[in-house]
């Protein structure tokens, strides 16, 4: 395709997650005309296995997506585009959005960005090594896996005694390490009554093999074991592009969020959001729910505006 041709969607759907896929499959059962577009770095890409779908516990992350594109791509509406969409512009009716690297332009009706969120990992030496092998963020996502083992946490802000205490629901041998003295003298005598050893000192790196941490080494020479770790991360919208065309965003905790009504529309009209993007509980089947969500949302207004033309 050339650039003098362009595409015009139903619907263009940015990201290629559970969001965006779910309303892709919503979305081609509806008869409309579809594309997503998506970079393919799914904010979970690091992890070996998925947990918690009903139906695909255990799943990898690129099967997920591969089953997914498959059933999606039994119904003729849909195409797939890889790239990375960089802007938009138009409205409600008329979008234009122009991808990087490509000589594609695409014109859609509405608009969808389930582009997810990323995470910014602590600048600490040797953790992006054991990232999504033996250290995560989400308990409830890798925390079974972890059960009963030894765990450091490495939370070194306002939310460590909140995240220490949710990752006690899976182990009890729990060190926090806040690279800091953070803590009040309540918030300790908390954490010895509960068995969580404190350690203040200022991490060095973590040391691991093949992916496996085996010791987090700290600046004055003392080092301590462990089997995993679970940190937290800064989460971060995946593109600026919603807010720059005006949707309005909101603290979801400590991460901005695109606002939308109980639906996924937007202050925009024509634009949706759906997923980690729009504040779902940072969950694979919520995210894919928020999705549907958004394509019935969509469904239901392009039949509005096509039913009241012919009024
Ligand atoms: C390490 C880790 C492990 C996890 N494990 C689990 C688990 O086991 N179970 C679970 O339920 N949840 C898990 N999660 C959470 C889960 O990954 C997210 O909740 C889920 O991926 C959100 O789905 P989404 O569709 O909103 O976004 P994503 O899955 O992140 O997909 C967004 C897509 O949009 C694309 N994109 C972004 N910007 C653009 C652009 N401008 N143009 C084109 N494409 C773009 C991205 O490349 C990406 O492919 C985990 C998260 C992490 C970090």
């Amino acid at each position: 395709m050339t650039k003098t041709e362009v595409e015009i969607y139903d619907v263009a759907i940015v990201g290629g997650g559970p969001a965006g896929l779910n309303a892709a499959l919503v979305l081609a059962r509806s008869r409309r005309l579809v594309l997503v577009i998506d970079e393919e770095m799914p904010r979970n890409h690091v992890t070996r296995e998925s947990h918690g779908f009903l139906t695909r516990d255990g799943i990898t992350p690129s099967d997920f997506r591969r089953i997914a594109k498959e059933q999606i791509l039994e119904y003729p509406s849909v195409r797939f585009q890889s790239g990375v969409v960089t802007s938009v512009i138009g409205s409600d009716g008329d979008f234009l959005l122009q991808l990087e690297s490509s000589e594609v332009t695409v014109r859609s009706r509405k608009l969808l960005f389930a582009t997810g969120m990323k995470d910014a990992l602590p600048d600490i030496e040797g953790l992006s090594e054991v990232y999504g092998t033996s250290a995560f963020v989400c308990p409830f996502c890798d925390g079974w896996e972890w059960r009963d083992r030894q765990i450091s946490v490495i939370a070194p802000n306002d939310s460590s005694m909140h995240y220490v205490k949710m990752i006690s629901g899976w182990t009890k041998s729990l060190t926090l390490l806040t690279n800091a003295s953070l803590l009040t003298v309540e918030q300790r005598a908390e954490l010895s009554i509960h068995g969580i050893t404190l350690v203040e000192e200022s991490i060095q790196r973590i040391e691991s093999q093949q992916g496996y941490v085996s010791r987090i080494a700290f600046n004055n020479g003392r080092f301590i074991e462990c089997e995993g770790i679970f940190f937290v991360s800064t989460l971060v919208q995946s593109t600026k592009i919603p807010e720059i065309m005006g949707c309005n965003m909101s603290n979801n905790g400590p991460v901005m969020k695109v606002d939308t009504d109980s639906m996924g529309r937007t202050n925009v009209p024509g634009v949706y959001s759906a997923g980690d993007a729009s504040g779902s509980p940072f969950q694979l089947i919520s995210a894919a729910s928020s999705g549907a969500t958004a394509a019935a949302a969509i469904q239901l207004d392009l039949l509005d505006e096509e039913w009241n033309m012919v009024n």
